[in-house]
């Protein structure tokens, strides 16, 4: 169930504010362009029962009426390019007018459309490794294989958000061998066909849940599943999120063995001996998955070659000689940017979590007069998630199930003085006026 009756004592969150003094390294430098979007709050644990309550359910587009309202005004205040929402297309989106996927305003991946932002073409030498649509069942096999080579650092996971919330240790895995954590996406969807606000949910919510599982490290880059992303998609990731928008200029086709007769083992392997055969003038980002045991035996078959043929493999970050996430450097345990704490500054505090000091016990409180709070409802799913979702059928609609997304209120409530939580699992606070009359 979502929403059990939560209360964050506004008093106890004063009290534990003086008590222990909110950890700088949690928060996101100021003129960071995600600083007021996602905030460090007390982590929710994978070991809770109540764990996935903190989240939208999985396999579907996050509900839009239950999302963070620092991402719905961002939103608001960027500018987006005059690009209309597609129509699926089985994969071929089509936009109004008749408008062509490939010219310039539009700029469809689908139709060989890149902008100069777009990351697929790596540095001379340098094969950038990468996995999507991961955690998945088959993950921990690959994880294993990059650990004895030596490489876990040298590759990036292209994550599904509801996949990361019905394994949230297996992505924790990742990390902790020390991979670097992307964003694939909440559902895996055809995100041009999506209304900006579901865009927001998809991408938003993805950041999240690896924020809250990696140290409160920002994701800094995402893959459109399908390589489905236009002008007003890329827009919006890099407009609100500050995400990169990463493709690819290898096909595997990996994901294709078991449903498309034209691919087996033996000839996606030999495309990828074509590609790793290549000349080194340009790099190589191919699209690779850890979504079954074919393109994870795929992967462990061609690594040998990569090595043996003089190929640099590291993840897409480092191939670009970026950063690994928004507010930290490189690896998973790079302090995380410190930042002062200062009047807006925004925590959000997991009610549930053994870091805070909360008691479910009523319903409402009367905070001290220096806090003013405003409380949001999350959606959570009512079902048990599915173990993988990751589809990677191009030619196919993205089929998600639904689960049982709970529909949620948002509630906002500003007034210093009483803190309303009912359902709610969230509540944003806003220490800023504490801090600065503590610190
Ligand atoms: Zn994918």
């Amino acid at each position: 169930m979502y929403g059990s009756s939560f209360l964050f004592p506004a008093l106890s969150l004063l009290a534990a504010v003086s008590a222990a003094p909110l950890d700088e390294t949690w928060l996101q430098p100021r003129d960071s362009p995600v600083s007021a979007l996602f905030h460090k709050r007390y982590t929710p644990s994978p070991s809770d029962s109540n764990f996935t309550s903190n989240y939208p359910g999985a396999s579907t587009t996050p509900p839009t009426n239950s999302l963070p309202a620092a991402w719905v005004e961002k939103l608001k205040s960027i500018t987006l390019p005059g690009v209309s929402v597609s129509n699926p297309n089985n994969g071929y989106p089509q936009y109004a007018n008749g408008e062509s996927g490939g010219d310039q305003t539009i700029c469809s991946f689908t139709y060989a459309c890149t902008t100069k932002e777009d990351l697929f073409d790596p540095p001379a030498n340098t094969l950038a490794l990468s996995f999507d649509d991961g955690p998945t069942n088959f993950s921990p096999s690959l994880y294993d294989f990059l650990a004895k080579n030596n490489i876990a650092s040298a590759a990036t996971h292209f994550m599904i958000g509801g996949n990361i919330l019905s394994a949230p240790t297996t992505m924790q895995d990742a990390v902790k061998a020390g991979g670097h954590i992307a964003v694939h996406t909440w559902s895996h969807p055809y995100m041009t066909t999506l209304s900006n606000e579901e865009i927001l949910g998809e991408l938003g919510w993805t950041m999240q849940i690896i924020s809250d599982l990696n140290g409160g490290r920002i994701p800094k880059y995402w893959r459109p599943p399908f390589g489905d992303v236009d002008n007003r998609v890329r827009a919006i990731a890099k407009g609100v999120f500050g995400l990169e928008t990463v493709v690819w200029n290898a096909d595997s086709a990996d994901w294709s063995i078991g449903s498309n007769a034209q691919y087996t083992l033996q000839s996606v392997g030999s495309m990828m001996d074509g590609f790793i055969a290549q000349n080194k003038s340009k790099g190589l980002m191919i699209l690779e998955h850890e979504l079954n045991d074919n393109t994870i035996g795929v992967f462990m078959t061609a690594y040998p070659k990569m090595v043996s043929s003089g190929w640099q493999v590291k993840n897409v970050a480092d191939a670009y000689g970026m950063e690994w996430y928004v507010n930290s450097g490189k690896g998973n345990t790079d302090t995380v940017t410190t930042m002062s704490v200062a009047a807006n500054t925004l925590a959000v505090m997991n009610s549930t979590s053994a870091e805070s000091s909360t008691s479910a016990a009523s319903a409402s409180t009367t905070s001290g007069s220096a806090v003013s709070a405003s409380t949001t409802s999350t959606s959570g799913s009512s079902g048990k998630a599915s173990a993988v979702s990751g589809s990677a059928t191009k030619a196919s609609a993205a089929a998600t199930s639904a689960s049982a997304a709970a529909a949620n209120n948002s509630a906002t409530s500003s007034a210093s003085a009483l803190v309303s939580l009912g359902n709610s699992a969230y509540l944003l606070a806003v220490v800023g006026l504490v801090s600065a009359v503590l610190l």
